[in-house]
Order: structure tokens, then sequence, then C-alpha cells
């Protein structure tokens, strides 16, 4: 028998299976079962450098192998997205058909879904839910969770049946002023009751040390632009509403205009502004009159922090953007964090601006603090735990290392089981036990002719 097939809980058991992002960074998918019906957490992609047919490294978009989902689509109540980051959304616009079940998300990330499906022909229907509300999809009861992360209205989940209660936490951090978001605080976590698993994001689970809170970015960005003297370009990920809010902010505080540069970032203003954020201190001046303002006036945000070919900061740096050419005493700010894979490309784009006279800070490198990550350390998981006092924790979205580090804080925090596995294992949520490779796993792509195809 073709494994997976048949697989269906019964009305005493608990589910959760996830089909990407255990065992690797990127491309989340994560099936939820109980009483033979399903809820998917989460429709992912990643991107990995492969050789083409030439056999030069192109960057390409992988995402799970949904076989198993598929074949329970009859049975599949919705798909939650938590937040409108590329690893948990990006392959909803190929794989929604062959899932085609609703999609549940809160406004900003809807907002960033719509966009993304208009591009991609792409009709599945969304609907709305409220941040901290309430859902019913069949035997499962959602409450949506606020949780602190590097873009808006991330969620968390609480999914209850009958016979157990988890807590999803998706992307998160602790941050005790996020600038943009929900003020979270301790007492959320403290009144979470009876939890029999918590399946935590592992992201940062080998750092010793917690996140850096948006604010202190903040005060940073605002010494570093008051400081310069001609045009400043920040390169920020444009997802980060929070950073934009400050940036629009240190622009008014500084007398600049602020500009914005990328096909991203006006996409993702337009999104933020359509679900109310970016009200005040952020009115962008069309690009193509950045070239004529005074240097002096310049504040502007470019897209391609990773050195990206063809992104807004590869073509300044290489004296080819159409709107702004930049001189001697400009000065760019990297207030992002080298991805790993990316440092070759960004040391590149760095060189090319350091002989053109441009001053370069780097968040990697600076003793001022340019950029917070969205993903909590040690500190952070360790108070989780001991807030909410899980039976179990299931770490998640992360490589191996990442999640068996997280496991061993949540030993260290007094969390009895630890349930460590990987794409494709079936975590009991009633006995709170693994069977290991349950169901197929693997990855797809897409052709030349955007079909999907086996990676
Ligand atoms: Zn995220
Ligand atoms: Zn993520």
């Amino acid at each position: 028998m073709k494994k997976g097939i048949n697989l269906i809980p019964s009305r005493q058991e608990f589910w959760f299976i996830p089909l990407g992002g255990t065992g690797e960074i990127g491309m989340n998918l994560n099936l939820y079962g109980h009483n033979g019906q399903w809820i998917i957490v989460d429709c992912g992609i990643t991107f990995e450098d492969r050789p083409d047919d030439n056999g030069i490294m192109q960057s390409r978009i992988e995402m799970p192998l949904i076989d198993f989902a598929s074949e329970q689509r009859d049975n599949i109540l919705g798909i939650i997205a938590t937040h409108a980051h590329e690893d948990h959304i990006g392959a909803l616009p190929y794989l929604w058909e062959h899932l085609g079940c609703p999609i549940y998300t809160t406004p900003f990330t809807r907002n960033v879904l719509r966009a993304k499906f208009a591009r991609n022909n792409c009709s599945a229907p969304i609907l709305d839910v409220v941040e901290g509300g309430t859902l019913d999809l069949g035997p499962f009861n959602l409450t949506f969770i606020p949780m602190t992360h590097s873009t808006p209205e991330t969620q968390g989940l609480i999914i209850q049946t009958p016979v157990g209660k988890v807590f999803h936490t998706a992307d998160w951090k602790l941050d005790a002023d996020p600038v943009v978001g929900a003020h979270v605080t301790p007492q959320q976590y403290q009144t979470m009751t009876d939890i029999d698993a918590v399946v935590c994001d592992s992201t940062n689970a080998l750092n010793p040390m917690s996140a850096d809170s948006e604010i202190d970015v903040a005060s940073a960005l605002l010494t570093a632009v008051s400081d310069a003297s001609r045009r400043v370009i920040v390169a920020c990920f444009a997802s980060n509403i929070a950073r934009l809010q400050t940036l629009g902010s240190i622009a008014r505080q500084t007398n600049r205009h602020i500009g914005l540069l990328g096909f991203s970032l006006n996409n993702m203003r337009r999104c933020a502004q359509d679900a109310g954020y970016l009200q005040t201190d952020f009115n962008p001046v069309d690009r193509q009159h950045l070239g004529y303002l005074p240097p002096e006036e310049v504040l502007a945000i470019a897209t391609g922090s990773q050195g990206e070919p063809g992104a807004a900061l590869h073509r300044l740096s290489t004296d080819s953007h159409p709107d702004v050419n930049l001189q001697a005493g400009d000065q760019v700010i990297f207030s992002a964090k080298t991805i790993p894979g990316n440092e070759q490309g960004v040391e590149q784009l760095i060189n090319r601006f350091e002989r053109m006279g441009v001053t370069v800070f780097q968040a990697d490198t600076s003793n001022l603090t340019l950029h917070a990550s969205g993903h909590g350390g040690e500190p952070e998981l360790t108070n989780m735990y001991e807030w909410i006092a899980p039976s179990a924790v299931i770490p998640v979205h992360g490589e191996p290392e990442h999640l068996i580090a997280n496991a061993n804080i949540a030993a260290a925090a007094g969390v009895e089981k630890q349930l460590v596995g990987r794409n494709g294992d079936l975590y009991d949520l009633v006995n709170l036990t693994i069977r290991p490779n349950a169901v197929p796993v693997g990855r797809m792509t897409l052709d030349a002719y955007g079909q999907l195809m086996p990676s």
C-alpha cells in the first residue's frame, strides 16, 4: 500500500503532520487532523540555488509535495495563513487549486495574498479573521493569538478538539515596543491553560540572546540618518512595516523626503495602508522626483538587501537605476541581516558602493542596532515554556539542530516531553508520541511554463 493512503484520524485521535518546514528553513506547511477532518496551517515556499540545464546556478522557488494533503482535499476544512511572509504563504498561488478550501487570515495578510493572487490568476476565496478572535471549523475550535514578529498581524493559534489542545506559535519574538502592532504582554501566555503541546518556532533557538527591540532599531537609525550629510538609502525587507513606519518618522524628524525604490516596497505599502497601517508620517514622493531633490533631503528605502540581481540596491550599486544616481558621500544602510548563502552577493554589492565613495553601514557589523530579528532566542523560549507549562513541545520551523536546541530549552524549562521529528512524521497529540515517516514528503518547483513539477 502506498504510504499515507487511508491514514484517517478517528474521533479519539488528534494528529499533527508537517509536510514542510520541520527539519528545514522555509516552506512551512502543517496539517492538523481529527475525526476524519483536517485543517492546514500555512503554505510557504523556499528559495534554492540549483544548476540549470547549462550548469549555471539559478535561484528557484520550491514548495512542499502535497500528495497526502490533496488526497484528503474533500476533508480539508480550511487553510489558516498565520502571516504574510513567503515561507508561510508563498505557495498558495500554486498549490491552492489542489487543496480547494477557503483561506482564513487577518486583513494585512489578506491584502498581500490578494495582490499575489491577482498576479498569478488565482481565485482562492480569502475570509477575514479578527486578531484575537475565534473560529470554529468542524471539530476544530481555533483562537487567534496576536504574536510579535517582523510583519504585522502575525497570529499564533490555539487549536482545540474534544481530545486535545495545542498552541501553534507561528513565528514570534517578545518585544516590549514593536513600533507597529499589538503590544503582547506575558499575561497572554500566562493565562493559557491545559495546553498539551506547544508547536513552536525554532529559528533562533541556538541564540543565547533575546531578539533586539524594534524601538532600539528606530533610535539607531535616527542616529545614523541624523549624522548623514547627503542622501541616505536604507535597505530592508519590504514586509517589515514597523521598519517602514520608523523610517517615515525619521524622515520627518530629519527634514527629509521619504522615497520607495522597488516593486515590493510599493506593493507592501499599499497592502499596509489599506489595512490601516502607515497612516501618519508616511507619504513617499514619486521615485522619479528623488534624483532631483537636494541630496541632504532624501531618505530612500530600497529593496535588495540580500544582493538580489535586478533589485533596486543592485541597480544603485551599478549606477543603472533609472531614478537615482548615488555619488561620493551618500550613505547606504543595510537594516537587515544577511541570510546565510547570500554573503557573496552582498559583499560584491558593498564593494561596488565603496568604489563609488558611498559609505556603507551594515547591520551585521555595525555597533548600532540597525536590525532586529523577528524570532525569539533562548530567553524568550524559556519564558514561553514557563508561562504556558505545556505537557510537550513540538519544535518546528528550523533545521534539525534548531529543533534539538529548542527541545533542550523546553526540557530545561520543565516541559516533560520533547517530540523532535521531521516532515512526514505523524505526531500523535493525544498520546504525545511520534510515528516516523507516516506520509510521503518531497519538494516541487515550477517549470519554465509555471507548471508544477517534482524538484
Ligand atoms: Zn515570518
Ligand atoms: Zn517563517
